[in-house]
C-alpha cells in the first residue's frame, strides 16, 4: 500500500525536538516502535475527538509500559458524557476490552482538559483548540512554535445551511453558518501547513451530508480562505485503492484549479515526512 493502512495519526517534532503526536489511531502503534530508541520520551497526544480511528492506539503505545516515559494526553470535555480526556483511555482499558489495567501501566499517564480558543503551552509550542463541525466534540488544533505554525483537522464538515433556501429559517441560520465558517478561517489563519479531511469527492458528498466529514474541495477552499501555504489531504476513504485515491485527487485539483495558484496540495500518505 503505497498511502496505508492505519488510522490517524500524525508526529510533530519542534525544533527543539519535543514530541506532539496529533490523534492516536492504530498509527500510534509503528510510531511507538520508533520511539524505542529514545527512551525515556514525554509523549504530548493532542486527540481531536473520541471516534475509534482517532484512539485505538492508546492501549498499545509501547513507552506506556515503561517506566520513567510520561505520556499526557490532550483533549477537550465531553458536555454529552461529562466525562473529560481521561474517559478515551479507561473505556479501552476496561476489563473486558485489554488485559493490561490502566493502574498496572508504567509510565506517569496525565490527563489535560483543553477548552476552545484558549492556547496551551506545550515545551516551546503553543497549542490552540479550535471547536469543528462533527457528530461529537471535535477539536482541531494549531500549534505555533518560533515563527511556523500547523493546523489539523481531525475530521470536519464545513458547517452548512441545514434549511432549503426557501425555509423561513434560512437567512438567520445562514449568519451563524458563515460565522462559524469565519471564525475556523480565522483559526487556521496564515499556517504553513494545513492536514485536512479529505474523506469524499464532490460528487459523493451530497450522499454523506451530516456525517462531519470534509471533501478534497471543501478543504482546497478552506486552505484558500486561510491563506495557507501547504495542504495535505488526509482521512483517506478506506475503500479506495491508492490508484482510486489518485485518480480523485487529481480530479479535484482540475476541479479545484481556481483556488490551488499559490496553494501547494498534496496527498499525505504514510510514513511522509515534511520539514519546514
Ligand atoms: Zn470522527
Ligand atoms: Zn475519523
Amino acid at each position: 500500500m503505497r498511502y496505508g493502512g492505519n488510522t490517524t495519526c500524525i508526529e510533530i517534532r519542534t525544533d527543539n525536538n519535543e514530541l506532539l503526536i496529533l490523534d492516536a489511531g492504530t498509527g500510534l502503534f509503528p510510531l511507538s516502535q520508533s520511539l524505542l530508541s529514545e527512551m525515556p520520551v514525554t509523549a504530548n497526544i493532542l486527540i481531536t475527538h473520541s471516534h475509534w480511528d482517532h484512539i485505538q492506539g492508546l492501549p498499545f503505545f509501547i513507552p506506556n509500559f515503561i517506566p520513567g516515559n510520561t505520556l499526557r494526553l490532550h483533549g477537550g470535555f465531553d458536555p454529552v458524557t461529562g466525562k473529560g480526556i481521561e474517559q478515551v483511555m479507561a473505556v479501552q482499558m476496561q476489563y473486558s476490552f485489554f488485559p493490561v489495567r490502566e493502574e498496572e501501566m508504567k509510565a506517569r499517564l496525565e490527563y489535560i482538559t483543553l477548552t476552545p480558543n484558549i492556547p496551551h503551552r506545550i515545551g516551546s509550542a503553543t497549542i490552540t483548540p479550535c471547536l469543528l463541525n462533527h457528530p461529537v466534540i471535535d477539536f482541531g488544533y494549531r500549534i505555533d512554535c518560533n515563527g511556523k505554525s500547523v493546523f489539523f483537522t481531525g475530521d470536519h464538515e464545513p458547517p452548512y445551511n441545514i434549511y432549503p433556501c426557501d425555509d423561513r429559517g434560512y437567512g438567520e441560520y445562514q449568519t451563524f453558518v458563515d460565522d462559524r465558517n469565519a471564525a475556523i478561517h480565522d483559526a487556521m489563519r496564515n499556517v504553513d501547513v494545513l492536514i485536512a479531511d479529505c474523506s469524499y469527492t464532490t460528487a459523493e458528498y451530497p450522499s454523506k451530508r451530516g456525517w462531519g466529514h470534509g471533501t478534497f474541495a471543501s478543504s482546497i477552499a478552506c486552505a484558500k480562505a486561510a491563506n495557507a501555504k501547504i495542504l495535505f489531504c488526509t482521512h483517506h476513504e478506506p475503500l479506495r485503492s491508492d490508484a482510486a485515491l489518485e485518480q480523485v485527487f487529481q480530479e479535484a485539483l482540475i476541479e479545484s484549479s481556481s483556488l490551488c495558484n499559490g496553494l501547494d496540495v498534496q496527498l499525505a500518505r504514510e510514513g511522509l515526512t515534511y520539514e519546514f
